[in-house]
């Protein structure tokens, strides 16, 4: 059954989770966005918002094709947020941050390896981590975009992470969950290089995963 949730509960709902994304010391400042489907458009925070300054009544509704109304511009990231529904139905929200573990590992241009188990969460045995493209540029939503077809998170080079999930809180869970990653994976590399699941763990986890149907997956 679809429950079709009206645009004033999405605003407050995506005011609610920014803040609580800045409370969680994903965000800081002026950092990352936020965005959840509406219709065939999306309700995005706007550019330059912050824990204390982003309100119900600031929030843009933008087309998947960048048109937008009124006083408040959209993130400049609309374009990956965009992308991200166009290509994937069941996207319908997007969380993009500034956490510091997801810098640190992303500005080593490499995926965030299966050194864990629960790196498995977002979908496969590792995070990819796209290229560094200027921030809202069509390249960068395009990469985004792209290596979010089998992972509901990627890791976007010197820059952060973007993780898509069926509902606000669901996406903004995974993208504290990348944090916790990238943090413990750092916290292992300073004692030795950690040994990654092997193929035949993998199969396992997923089996598994699949059996229990234990949180988001997708
Ligand atoms: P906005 O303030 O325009 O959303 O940009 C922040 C950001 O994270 C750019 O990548
Ligand atoms: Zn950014």
């Amino acid at each position: 059954m679809t429950v079709t949730i009206d645009e004033n509960t999405l605003r407050q709902q995506l005011v609610e989770h920014y803040q609580y994304a800045e409370k969680l010391g994903l965000n800081e400042l002026a950092s990352g966005n936020l965005s959840v489907r509406l219709g065939d458009g999306m309700l995005i925070s706007p550019s330059g918002a912050s824990a204390d300054n982003i309100s119900i009544d600031n929030i843009v509704r933008v087309s998947l094709a960048g048109d937008w109304q009124g006083d408040h511009k959209p993130s400049s990231e609309w374009r990956m947020h965009a992308g991200i529904y166009q290509s994937h139905e069941d996207a319908h929200a997007v969380v993009h941050t500034h956490s510091d573990n997801c810098v640190a590992v992303s500005c080593q241009l490499k995926p965030l390896p299966g050194f864990h188990y629960l790196v498995g969460e977002f979908g496969g045995s590792d995070v990819p981590c796209v290229p560094y493209s200027t921030f809202g540029t069509q390249q960068l939503a395009d990469d985004a975009s792209a290596a979010l077809t089998d992972r509901s998170a990627c890791l976007l080079g010197k820059h952060g992470m973007i993780c898509r999930g069926k509902d606000i809180r669901v996406a903004l869970d995974l993208a504290h969950r990348l944090e916790i990653m990238c943090r413990q994976y750092i916290l292992t590399c300073h004692l030795g290089q950690p040994e990654l699941l092997t193929d035949e763990e993998w199969i396992d986890f997923f089996e598994r995963m699949e059996a229990v149907s234990y949180g988001e997956f997708i």
